[in-house]
């Protein structure tokens, strides 16, 4: 059988077949991150995502979620693409323009492990693409993807930070690439351009206090959103700003690999989203026919509706004339 080292070129080998990238291989020890998530936890900056909390002893220990675990096989998706703003149309984060990341993800770290297999006689194998109790951002950065930016997401110097992460735990050997280093320096240009100021210092620690995130109340938030709706601006799911901003995203001639538009076609905006306005009147079987497949979904008819109201406004109020045939109404009146 070969060693930890030809296993793990092997396994990268495998991951590029895939298109995976940046990919690389940590011991599936237990994470040393667990106490700052406790922390975050502790503080409510994960809003109503309880989930978060009950599944909080489990994240102690990748054993729970294979047992007999020795390494894990972290990977990195690209979705980068030009989204454009279309007044009147919706605003949809980048990494949701494309099908459910999680089934794309999945489909091919199974591929990954069936290529292992052969090389692996008895060991077993687990993919988790957000599916299992795992810190899969402190794995990523152990096995070298990148490190955590200001706006708290994981950056690679070389390609950025618009990527997707996948983990495939096994009970193999394999040797580990080495950790990722780099950090923003002075750089603060997501902590000013964030229109919620979400991103905060707590601690020594930049932090994203979700209540206050675009991408947690246009996704994850149920119910009206209290507070300034008009920060939202013109975003009806998630929102980019943090990482649009990141110098490590920006395209630049002279370093060709950074930021590049991804090839993953499953990725690209082929879906036609009606306007706002017929967003916000929905009716449930549209709803179930337009986001089938898409991480949208997760917003819920109601969530996404309630936003579309809120971007209208905003775009009234930009303007600074009434909607031309008064629009749907509001299900509260917001923030
Ligand atoms: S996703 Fe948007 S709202 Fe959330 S921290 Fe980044 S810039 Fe701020
Ligand atoms: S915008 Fe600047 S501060 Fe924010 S993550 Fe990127 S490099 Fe770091």
């Amino acid at each position: 059988m070969a060693g930890p080292r030809e296993l793990t070129e092997a396994a990268l080998a495998a991951c590029r077949v895939q298109g995976f990238h940046p990919a690389g291989v940590c011991a599936a020890d237990p994470p040393e991150s667990l106490r700052q998530f406790k922390d975050w936890l502790d503080k409510g900056c994960h809003g109503t995502m309880s989930y978060l909390e009950r599944s909080l002893p489990l994240r102690a220990d990748p054993q729970t979620v294979l047992p007999g675990a020795r390494s894990v096989i972290m990977v990195g998706l690209n979705y980068n693409q030009p989204n454009p703003v279309v007044p009147g149309r919706p605003r949809i984060a980048k990494y949701a323009l494309g099908r459910d990341y999680h089934k794309v993800v999945r489909a091919k770290l199974r591929r990954v492990a069936n290529t292992l297999m052969p090389l692996l006689p008895g060991a077993t194998f687990r993919v988790c693409v957000d599916s299992a109790p795992l810190l899969e951002r402190e794995y990523a950065n152990r096995a070298g993807l990148g490190w955590f930016g200001k706006n708290t997401c994981l950056i690679d110097s070389r390609t950025g930070s618009f990527f997707v992460l996948g983990a495939l735990i096994t009970t193999a050997e394999l040797a580990p690439t080495p950790r990722a280093s780099g950090g923003c320096g002075t750089c603060r240009l997501c902590v000013d351009a964030c229109p919620t100021g979400a991103i905060v210092k707590e601690d020594g620690r930049w932090q994203v206090d979700s209540p206050r995130c675009i991408s947690y109340l246009t996704i994850e938030h149920k119910g009206p959103i209290e507070g300034d709706t008009r920060r939202i601006g013109d975003w009806t799911f998630g929102c980019d700003v943090c990482q649009d901003v990141c110098p490590f995203n920006q395209q630049r001639s002279s370093q060709p690999g950074r930021a590049r538009t991804t090839v993953e076609p499953d990725f690209l905006a082929t879906r036609i989203w009606p306007s706002l306005r017929e967003i916000a009147e929905l009716a449930q079987p549209e709803w179930d026919r337009l986001t089938q497949g898409s991480p949208v979904r997760r917003a819920g008819l109601e969530g996404l509706r309630r936003n579309a109201l809120i971007n209208l406004e905003n775009e009234e109020s930009a303007h600074g004339d009434p909607a031309p045939d008064g629009g749907a109404e509001r299900p509260e009146p917001g923030l």
